[in-house]
């Protein structure tokens, strides 16, 4: 293609306060009567007056602080004017001149930088919801129509924007991904993206690469709006890429538009002409008084910071050597790091005990462990649709499993066996071990009597290997190990299965 894509990501997250942005109305996203959580102030009564949440504010400068961005010491609240039936008071409690967070980059697990240009707080409008069928007792007549409930009306609402530095789908939808991980590791959203906590707006642009001038001119750009999972907003950008570059190749040009996405034609249709700022009519909101943020404040909040994804994934590579693929795994699912980081610790004591100075031993059972999380105990919590808190397997019982393992005293579909059993009794390896004797025949004597009788049954897999046909010989330790019920050590098995062919 001969034109290079520019985006630029607008991303709102519901902040998960106990009450709403101005008033002291529970802010309950699992709320399902309609308008219930409702007061005068978040429905507009006149002579009410907001209120501050200073939560809602604190954690939107924790999201400023994990980013890098400079927290504004001086910020205030602006009106955004505009008329529309989920919004009660004619205009939305928002920021515009001074925002608390401005700048900022966030890195993203493939190694680009996204910067930002600003964090905002704002309130979330109510929820409209057309061709509702009513309960006939209430209204015996009017059944079906438009409805609004305001439960969501004046919940906390953060908007992030980037500079447009986003060079394709894909990475829009990791830029998305990365942020939510961010927020639910700062515990400000559950940014849930199906139940709307999320929401993501992306603005494209086409720029000509054959002109080369370095001219930092970007081209004309179109919002599209009501994109409901990472997925659909990949896919829409690509579309649009597509369509605007088709539009380009023909010599016409790009109408700056917001528009929709329809996910089952999989294609961007237009809405409306673009509003500009002015049209806003924006100004101080006269109700609240400006916000100054003291040091200490800062301070205290960067005080609670957790490690952040970036800083976390980094340190599982440093620290256990594991793959920067099994680390992102670790840090995703933030509950089974937090266990595999236990096991590590038990596999120490464990290394300690036996006097064990070998390094290599410790790597191996460390990335044993990262191997049988990240895959089989995650199957099995995928299987039970249960998270990793409700682990029965206690992390000392995981590192005693990992360590029978290492050790050859079971074999690789035995660990599943005992594996399986622990996920659903919580019981210890070793009683399993012996409750269901599937302890690994590493007895030559043992193993020989059953290699014979191995060969004995299959003689033309015999005479193939001596005839020089190497996978006879897998053949044959496949048979061995069924033969005993997959108790066998696979390369003593093997090694006797030579001896006695050749
Ligand atoms: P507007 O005033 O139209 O809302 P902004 O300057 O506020 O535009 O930018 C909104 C978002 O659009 C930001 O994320 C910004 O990075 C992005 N953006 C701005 N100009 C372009 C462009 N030409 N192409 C793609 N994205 C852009
Ligand atoms: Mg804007």
């Amino acid at each position: 293609m001969n034109y290079e894509p520019t985006i630029g990501l607008e991303i709102h997250a519901e902040l998960n306060t106990k009450t709403k942005m101005f008033c002291d109305s529970a802010n309950n996203p699992l709320e399902t009567g309609a308008n219930v959580n409702v007061c005068p102030i978040c429905l507009a009564h006149p002579g009410t007056l907001p209120v501050i949440n200073v939560e809602a504010v604190h954690k939107t400068v924790k999201v400023g602080l994990a980013l890098g961005s400079s927290i504004n010491e001086l910020s205030w609240f602006e009106r955004k004017n505009y008329f529309y039936p989920d919004l009660p008071k004619g205009y939305q409690i928002s920021q515009y001149e001074k925002p608390f967070c401005e700048g900022g980059v966030l890195k993203l697990p493939s190694g680009r930088d996204v910067r930002i240009r600003r964090v905002h707080l704002e309130e979330d409008t109510g929820r409209l919801i057309h061709n509702y069928q009513l309960p006939i007792t209430n209204y015996q007549k009017s059944k079906r129509g438009s409805f609004v409930d305001y439960n969501r009306a004046g919940v906390p609402l953060m908007e992030l924007v980037t500079e447009p530095d986003v060079a394709s789908g894909a990475e829009a939808k990791e830029f998305g991904e990365e942020l939510q991980l961010l927020l639910r590791y700062l515990g400000v959203s559950d940014a849930d993206m199906e139940k709307g906590q999320m929401r993501l707006e992306a603005n494209i642009s086409l720029k000509s690469q054959i002109s080369n001038l370095k001219s930092q001119k970007l081209g004309t750009k179109v919002e599209i709006k009501n994109l409901n999972s990472f997925r659909a907003a990949e896919r829409a950008i690509n579309y649009e890429i597509d369509r605007q570059a088709e539009l380009l190749e023909k010599g016409e040009e790009v109408v700056q538009e917001t528009r929709g996405w329809n996910e089952e034609s999989g294609q961007t249709f237009s809405q409306r002409a673009k509003e500009e700022s002015h049209d806003y009519r924006y100004f101080p909101e006269p109700d609240l008084p400006p916000i100054r943020l003291e040091k200490t404040q800062l301070d205290f909040i960067k005080a609670e910071m957790p490690e952040l994804p970036a800083a976390r994934r980094e340190r599982f590579v440093k620290e256990y050597e594991i793959t920067a693929k099994d680390a992102q795994v670790l840090t995703v699912n933030g509950e089974l790091g937090g266990y595999f980081e236990k096991t590590v610790t038990e596999l120490d004591d464990w290394i300690k005990n036996e006097k064990i100075t070998d390094a290599p031993v410790r790597q191996k059972l460390i990335k044993l462990s990262a191997n049988y999380l990240i895959t089989e105990v995650q199957k099995l919590l995928a299987e039970s649709s249960k998270p990793a808190t409700d682990l029965r397997i206690s992390p000392e019982d995981f590192a005693e499993l990992i360590v029978l393992i290492h050790q050859g005293k079971i074999s690789s579909s035995a660990a599943q066996t005992i594996l399986k059993e622990m996920f659903a009794t919580g019981k210890d390896p070793h009683q399993i071990l012996q409750d269901k004797n599937l302890a690994q025949i590493g007895d030559a004597v043992e193993l020989k009597k059953t290699a014979q009788e191995v060969i004995a049954q299959n003689p033309q897999a015999a005479e193939d290997y001596k005839k020089g046909k190497a996978e006879s010989l897998k053949f044959l330790v496949g048979q061995l190990m069924r033969a005993s019920h997959g108790r066998a050590n696979p390369q003593l098995g093997e090694d006797i299965l030579r001896k006695l062919l050749d």
